[in-house]
């Protein structure tokens, strides 16, 4: 299977409010639902053996175990607890929360709703509290849910909290606009998870918001979550100021899906980027593209390196 080394930023870019502050590896995966990959998602040019389970989910596991990330976080998971059983020996212990009304739930053979979960490793992190919110659009719940882990490092004692969603799919302008309300309830969720049951006089918590938001940079969903209080930025986006050209790549009935869908947006003041996993080329990719025997699910992992700033200054 593929794999590379994280890329990693030079050092001008390094502040001296970082130096010797708490690091954290974060994966972001759009793992692909086994219901929805074998009995909804029509991959036209995927090997059948791609999609089997007594395979798939080893090959699913080496994805996210390769790169050692100290918190994991997916989507489309309707395979729970075979990801608790098999990441607990590694040290990890996780939370799921499901979608109300998974369109697993519909397929034949399905194993559950799926839904997001968030894996951490318990030897660096305390889980101080997992918040889990039905996404609402103008005050109405959708079917859309974000898991939100507020971890302690076991060294420093600092906190960040770690978000993560999958936004409503499909094309359209209504599609679009309801994204954009979803992202505008992610952020006030999000503003008040950071700020909540502090030490008083303490800042908000640094932010990592990660997922398959189902939109590329073009939709107004991106500079909601980019231009609000958080002062959230793309970590793909601080190498070059572009966002990558896929993190998805896929071929349907309709023909080739190239698309940016997949974000880590962190709050920029609290965090620094040290370094990201680069995605294989096209040639790697195959011709058949994804999912396939070498890429378990239609989306790649995002891993980025952060540093969290050192010494937060107190506000008194
Ligand atoms: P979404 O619209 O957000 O998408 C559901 C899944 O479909 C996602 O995981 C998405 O993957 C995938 N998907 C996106 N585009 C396509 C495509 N072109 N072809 C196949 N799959 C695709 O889900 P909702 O939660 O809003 O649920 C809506 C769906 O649930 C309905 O479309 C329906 O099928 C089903 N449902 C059925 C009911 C019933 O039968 N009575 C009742 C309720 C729901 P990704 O995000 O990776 O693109
Ligand atoms: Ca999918």
């Amino acid at each position: 299977s593929w794999s590379q080394p994280l890329q990693s930023k030079s050092n001008e870019d390094q502040n001296a409010d970082f130096q010797g502050g708490e690091k954290i590896r974060v994966l972001q995966w759009n793992a692909l639902s086994q219901a929805l990959g074998t009995k909804n998602d029509n991959f036209v040019k995927c090997p059948p053996e791609a999609l089997e389970w007594k395979t798939r989910r080893f090959r699913m596991l080496e994805e996210i175990v390769l790169h050692d990330a100290d918190v994991i976080c997916l989507q489309e998971v309707d395979h729970f607890r075979f990801f608790l059983k098999s990441l607990a020996p590694l040290g990890y212990h996780g939370h799921f929360f499901p979608k109300p009304d998974s369109p697993c739930l519909y397929l034949p053979e399905n194993t559950g709703p799926d839904g997001c979960a968030i894996f951490y490793k318990t030897k660096k992190f305390d889980l101080t509290k997992v918040h889990n919110r039905v996404i609402e659009v103008w005050h109405v719940e959708s079917n859309q849910v974000v898991m939100c882990t507020t971890l302690r490092s076991r060294t420093t004692g600092q906190e960040v909290c770690v978000a993560t969603t999958h936004l409503k799919a499909r094309n359209g302008a209504l599609l679009s606009t309801l994204r954009n309300e979803q992202g505008k309830d992610l952020i006030e969720f999000m503003a008040s998870e950071s700020r909540s049951c502090g030490p008083a006089g303490s800042l908000p918590r640094a932010v990592i918001c990660c997922g398959d938001f189902n939109a590329e940079p073009t939709e107004p969903v991106y500079q909601t979550m980019t231009e609000n209080d958080l002062k959230l930025q793309s970590a793909y986006a601080t190498i070059d100021g572009n966002e990558p050209k896929y993190t998805t790549w896929k071929i349907r009935e309709d023909g080739e899906h190239i698309q940016t869908l997949d974000y880590m947006f962190y709050s920029e003041d609290q965090l620094q980027v040290n370094g990201l996993l680069d995605f294989p080329d096209g040639e790697a990719i195959g011709q058949n593209r994804l999912p396939s025997t070498a890429f378990a699910s239609d989306h790649f992992s995002l891993v980025v390196d952060f540093t969290m700033k050192a010494h937060p200054k107190k506000r008194f």
